[in-house]
């Protein structure tokens, strides 16, 4: 494999080599930095590497971020200046960037697995919906829990995504639809970040659904909504806006009330857009510059134009399209032609997506989406980041956090391409290597 021109240019000096907090040796690399020639979106693809590999390679890794990249025999000679316990030597197996799970609904009370049970027994979503189901079943769970019961259930699915190697992960509010109740939501995630050591981008989502006690009353409702996030923002709570803008849910001129809130607490906007029907919200984000646009099975040529020009990130979300039993796909070929970046999410959430594996999803976004196992772990990674706005995380590169995922594959598609085996053999965060998975 032949290395690009600059990955033999970093400094060599003995003052440099000698200073990491941490080394790891005999890795392959899938980088996806520009740096090392990843370029899925690129004019010019054929100068492009696949992942943005390298082979042979060696990572030092000083104050949690990562300080050179070279290869194997660059460092072998500073070996002996290192104390045992600061060097990893991975045997060639293959190093990622730690996994980012950028749209996930991960807290909430109770679970509609009886609702599954009788869908599949013959019962209608209308009958559900008479007895009581649906989000609203959701959100009286949430809002009845204490926020310890919030927390223990939620830290159940924030566990089994960080065994796949998830070191940052989004989490939306959205079924609590009251102040108190979007509020305990985003505590709890913010919770779940310190106790586990995760990076957790919060989101407020109280522009999910429509409370059963605003029936017939949605722009009330949005005034409300507009009226809690500057509330919630001031408490640190909220990294990122979000809202529902369906036919089912809020229109964009509702929605729009919301991100003019946003815009003048400057916080990025997100949108679930186009999953059901166009109704422009994937147009709106373009417009508020918005981080990301997600779900996307209907959306139009001409929106993901303005999305590639306002440089919005498309999230995929096979989870749902996949409980819902969906036929439409989202427009892939038309997000590759105009070079909009794409993430892949499990959108894990009661509902339509009980999906806790982002392996899973990547192999979903590959059988369903015909997405490449290089775009959907460039979707986990370093597009992931984008569209949650961290500019440190993602990718492999100089300056970045030390955020990695080490895996025992014979190929970075194997992460796409097998469905239930977690090959993970070791997580880094912020340079230190976590002592249990
Ligand atoms: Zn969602």
């Amino acid at each position: 494999m032949n290395a690009p021109e600059n990955f033999n240019e970093q400094t060599l000096d003995e003052s440099t080599m000698t200073s990491f907090d941490h080394i790891i040796i005999n890795a392959n690399i899938a980088t996806f930095s520009e740096q090392h020639s990843f370029g899925i979106y690129a004019d010019n693809q054929a100068n492009s590497i696949p992942y943005g590999q390298l082979e042979n390679a060696a990572i030092g890794i000083k104050n949690g971020n990562i300080a050179w990249i070279g290869t194997q025999g660059q460092v072998t000679a500073y070996l002996p200046k290192y104390q045992d316990s600061q060097i990893t030597d991975v045997d060639g197996k293959w190093i990622t960037p730690g996994l980012i799970d950028c749209h996930t609904h991960i807290v909430y009370g109770g679970n509609r697995s009886n609702e599954f049970e009788a869908r599949l027994q013959g019962a209608s979503y209308q009958d559900i919906a008479a007895q009581g189901g649906g989000i609203v079943a959701t959100v009286s769970a949430t809002r009845a829990a204490s926020i310890e019961s919030l927390f223990a259930q939620s830290e159940k699915r924030l566990i089994a995504l960080m065994k796949e190697g998830v070191t940052s992960i989004e989490i939306k509010s959205g079924y609590g639809l009251d102040l108190d109740t979007e509020r305990k939501m985003l505590t709890v995630a913010r919770q779940l970040g310190e106790k586990y050591d995760i990076h957790v981008s919060t989101t407020y989502l109280a522009a999910h659904a429509l409370p059963p006690e605003y029936k017939n009353r949605a722009d009330d409702y949005i005034e409300q909504v507009c009226e809690w996030l500057p509330i919630l923002h001031s408490e640190g709570l909220v990294d990122a806006v979000d809202g529902f803008c369906e036919n089912i849910a809020f229109s964009s001129d509702q929605i729009r009330r919301v991100f003019e809130v946003a815009r003048s607490l400057d916080v990025p906007v997100k949108l679930h857009s186009e999953q059901l029907s166009d109704i422009g919200g994937s147009a709106l984000v373009a417009e508020y510059k918005g981080l990301s646009s997600d779900h996307l099975e209907h959306l139009s040529e001409e929106d993901i134009k303005k999305m590639a020009a306002s440089n919005t990130v498309a999230v995929i979300l096979p989870g749902a399209f996949y409980t819902l039993r969906d036929t439409k796909l989202p427009p892939i070929e038309a997000l590759r032609k105009h070079q909009v970046p794409m993430a892949i999410s499990t959108d894990c959430n009661p509902g339509t997506s009980p999906l806790t594996s982002l392996l899973l999803t990547m192999n979903m976004g590959c059988t369903l989406f015909y997405l490449t196992p290089e775009e959907v772990l460039a979707g986990s990674t370093v597009y992931a980041a984008q569209a949650l706005g961290l500019p440190n995380k993602g990718r492999i590169e100089v300056g970045y956090d030390a955020d990695l995922a080490l895996w025992d594959i014979a190929r970075p598609a194997d992460l796409a391409y097998q469905m239930g085996l977690n090959p993970i053999q070791g997580i880094m965060v912020q340079g230190q290597w976590r002592d249990t998975i």
